[in-house]
């Protein structure tokens, strides 16, 4: 049985892995020429952390990221609205949370699936999917080649992605109304006492910090933009010091000391959710499957559950594919789509633009019982995982 994965991202490699470590032969298409170094950084929360550990990659995670403490919060003139218990949540799920920077992540993933061989063609930028005669899909590349696999697996992300498209009709990305300038901030001395995430938030504005050593951090600035703008790169550091100048420390130092060629401007959208995920022989994972906001914190976390949950699948029901692709989809709609909705919601509280309302967020947030909270988390992230509460 041939299958090909079409998108070399975090859910494309790590789908490739989970496959060839059971025996299955499996080749990776990417339109890029090498591995993408887009993005800051991501969190891999405990339910990541138990994926990263199935792929034998776990301790070359932990060798380069941070293990964090605490989310803290605080309004946008410091004054603080709470803290999130991160060894809490690590106790309960039975894993750590490690933060790293994305290039970081992309590059274990490409190294552990060279070890085992796996093909990785990259330069594959899939143009058309189209059915043959028996249903079975043909992918047609832009270099002229083009792949009839038995089992096609999309993971061309959540912005222009063929296989939902192929799936759906189509693959519209709905903008969430807000910006989100990125970037990795490194310096010379100890800036960050405590791996902690801070989180400052505004009247429709935010700024996240999540240190991944005490040298270096990624980070987020966000605001609310009802208009998609074009990149204009030498604009980003005069946008953010105009909204962010009279934010607390550290907050400034790191827009000044980023240095610009890592910064990126980025118009937050996400996907509503979809009830089916397979056309024929393909099969939809990652972000074209169910794309979340950032403020969910879990689109690359719920990318690697995809990949550990669909390999399952494909062991127990292997002569039959359609049976295994609606399994994948019951398994996993709830849970994403929950997701969802939940960064949705997070995000509109975030960046809700009312002063009263924000005041209030701000009052519930510094009497919220946070050990409860983070129990509530620490049972959806767990779900369909064998990892305990
Ligand atoms: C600003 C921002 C911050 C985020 N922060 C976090 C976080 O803290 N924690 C977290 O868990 N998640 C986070 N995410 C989400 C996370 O990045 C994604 O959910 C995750 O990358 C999904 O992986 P993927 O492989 O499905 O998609 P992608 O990583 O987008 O990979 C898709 C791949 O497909 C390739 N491709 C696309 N089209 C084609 C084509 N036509 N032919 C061939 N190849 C193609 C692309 O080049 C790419 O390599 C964030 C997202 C954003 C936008």
């Amino acid at each position: 049985m041939k299958i090909g994965i079409l998108g070399g991202g975090i859910s494309g490699l790590s789908t490739a892995i989970a496959l060839k470590q059971d025996g299955f032969d499996v080749d990776i298409y990417e339109r890029h020429s090498r591995p993408s170094e887009i993005g800051a950084g991501i969190v891999c929360w405990p339910n990541a952390s138990f994926v990263l550990d199935q792929l034998g990659v776990l301790s070359r995670v932990a060798k380069v990221s941070g293990s964090l403490n605490y989310m803290h919060r605080f309004s946008s003139n410091g004054e603080p609205l709470g803290s999130l218990d991160i060894s809490q949540l690590n106790q309960l799920m039975a894993y750590p949370s490690y933060s790293i920077i994305r290039k970081d992540l992309m590059s274990i993933l490409t190294q552990r699936a060279v070890e085992l061989s796996i093909n990785i063609h990259y330069q594959h930028d899939v143009t058309s999917l189209s059915n043959n005669d028996d249903d079975k899909v043909r992918v047609q590349f832009s270099n002229g080649k083009n792949i009839e696999p038995d089992i096609i697996v999309g993971t061309d992300g959540r912005m222009n992605s063929f296989a939902r498209k192929y799936v759906n009709g189509n693959n519209e990305p709905v903008y969430q109304g807000f910006i989100n300038w990125i970037g990795v901030f490194e310096c010379k001395n100890e800036i960050f006492t405590e791996l902690s995430v801070l989180d400052y938030l505004g009247v429709g504005e935010r700024f996240g910090i999540v240190p991944v050593s005490k040298t270096k951090a990624y980070w987020a600035g966000g605001v609310v933009s009802p208009n998609i703008g074009e990149p204009t790169p030498e604009l980003y550091k005069s946008e953010l010091r105009s909204l962010f100048t009279s934010w607390p420390d550290p907050i400034c130092k790191i827009i000044n000391e980023t240095p610009l060629s890592r910064i990126n401007k980025i118009y937050v959208h996400d996907h509503n959710p979809i009830k089916i995920w397979h056309k024929n022989n393909l099969v939809l994972l990652g972000d074209a499957a169910h794309s979340a906001l950032p403020t969910s914190g879990q689109g690359a976390c719920q990318a690697l559950e995809d990949a550990w949950h669909f390999v399952n699948c494909l062991k127990e029901n292997i002569n039959d594919i359609s049976k295994v692709f609606k399994h994948f989809t019951e398994l996993r709609m709830a849970k994403t789509s929950k997701i969802t909705m939940g960064g949705r919601q997070v995000a509109s509280s975030i960046f809700n633009q009312d002063q009263e309302f924000c005041k209030h967020r701000n009052l519930a947030s510094k009497n919220m019982d946070h050990k409860s909270t983070v129990i509530g988390i620490a049972k959806l992230w767990t779900n369909g995982l064998p990892i305990s509460v």
